[in-house]
């Protein structure tokens, strides 16, 4: 039986990227997503097909659900179960930007609490129902010891960066990234291993807006990699994590980001 994952917003951008990497791993998907329906099957197409390329027979799934609500998370889940029965593998990427990025001092309450439902609320409550799962799982010996279950949260640089149009966003991830280091302590006990994957200046519809904005800055050295990222990049992180290639490492935050990161004199 193959291994499952579940990745929240799989339909576009970075989301469909990890799931065509762990198709290729030959990951049976759940790909959620919350308006695009015809994004998210195109998304199911692929990587049944890249699976097939690489010798993997998969299911893939499609289910719509806005995680920012709990009755979705629950519908989520419920749909997960009865289709594979089993989860080793949850990836939190769904996430949105400001509408309108406007100026700290003119930022709207509104955008606020739109962007702390689905970047923070939504993956931490979907990620206290998977674990609750995956620990009954293993319980259960659904999950074989050594099988090592995972739970990975997608958070941005914006985590540590302030940009001072669009505070809510920043606010929100950073608020995010403690999520990491408190389930993996929890998780331990149980061999669950939990990750953050901090993602830089990635080319998706997110990013678009700004793309003439950051070319130049980009080209210039804004990220000592001096390209955009892109989904398959952070893809690849995901599968690093889920080929058990950090067996004695959890909490971490792995850094995809072409170096953005780092200091520089
Ligand atoms: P994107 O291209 O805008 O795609 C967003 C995805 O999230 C879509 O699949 C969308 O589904 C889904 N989604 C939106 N609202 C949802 C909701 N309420 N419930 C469930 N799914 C929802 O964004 P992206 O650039 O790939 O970003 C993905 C994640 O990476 C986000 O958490 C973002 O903050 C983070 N990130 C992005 C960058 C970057 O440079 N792009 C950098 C750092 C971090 P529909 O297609 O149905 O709308």
């Amino acid at each position: 039986m193959n291994p499952a994952a579940l990745i929240t917003g799989a339909s576009r951008g970075i989301g469909r990227g990890i799931a065509l990497e762990l198709a290729r791993l030959g990951y049976d998907l759940i790909v959620n997503y919350a308006a695009h329906e015809t994004a998210a099957r195109q998304t199911a197409t692929d990587c049944v097909a890249a699976a097939n390329s690489a010798g993997h027979a998969l299911r893939v799934e499609t289910c719509q659900a806005d995680i920012s609500l709990a009755a979705d998370r629950a519908k989520l889940l419920a749909f997960t179960r009865q289709r594979f029965g089993r989860l080793d593998l949850l990836v939190n990427n769904a996430g949105i930007a400001p509408t309108v990025r406007a100026d700290l001092l003119d930022a709207s309450e509104e955008s606020f609490d739109r962007l702390i439902a689905l970047n923070v609320k939504g993956p931490y409550f979907l990620t206290q129902l998977v674990a609750r799962w995956m620990i009954a799982q293993r319980a259960a010996g659904i999950l074989p010891p050594g099988a090592g279950p995972k739970i990975i949260t997608i958070s941005s640089i914006s985590a540590y960066t302030a940009s001072t149009n669009r505070g809510d966003y920043c606010v929100s991830k950073a608020a995010l990234s403690m999520l990491t280091p408190l389930f993996a302590a929890r998780l331990a006990e149980h061999g669950i291993w939990v990750y953050e994957i901090r993602p830089g200046l990635v080319a998706t519809d997110m990013t678009e807006p700004v793309k003439a904005k950051y070319d130049p800055l980009i080209a210039e050295g804004l990220t000592p990699i001096r390209r955009w990222g892109t989904p398959e990049d952070v893809g690849k992180a995901v599968v690093a994590i889920a080929q058990n290639l950090l067996p004695f490492s959890t909490g971490e935050v792995i850094n995809v980001d072409g170096g953005f990161h780092l200091r520089r004199l």
